[in-house]
């Protein structure tokens, strides 16, 4: 199972959605150290939102092969 987590970029204008497996850490698919806030939904005035395109490339090779 995946979930997804948003995270905002560093001047908050983005909020970047990741794909998390479920069961393991906090890691994201593609690798990049989110930050460790707490669970809740974000409630953050970010203008755009976008998917992160390594996860999106991860997510889709692992359904593949599932
Ligand atoms: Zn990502």
């Amino acid at each position: 199972m995946y979930e997804m987590r948003a995270e905002a970029t560093a001047d908050q204008g983005e909020l970047i959605w990741h794909v998390i497996s479920k069961g393991t850490s906090a890691s994201p698919l593609c690798g990049v150290p989110l930050e460790l806030s707490p669970a809740t939904a974000p409630q953050l005035e970010a203008a755009v939102e976008r998917y992160c395109s390594s996860c999106m490339d991860a997510f889709s090779t692992a359904l593949k092969s599932s």
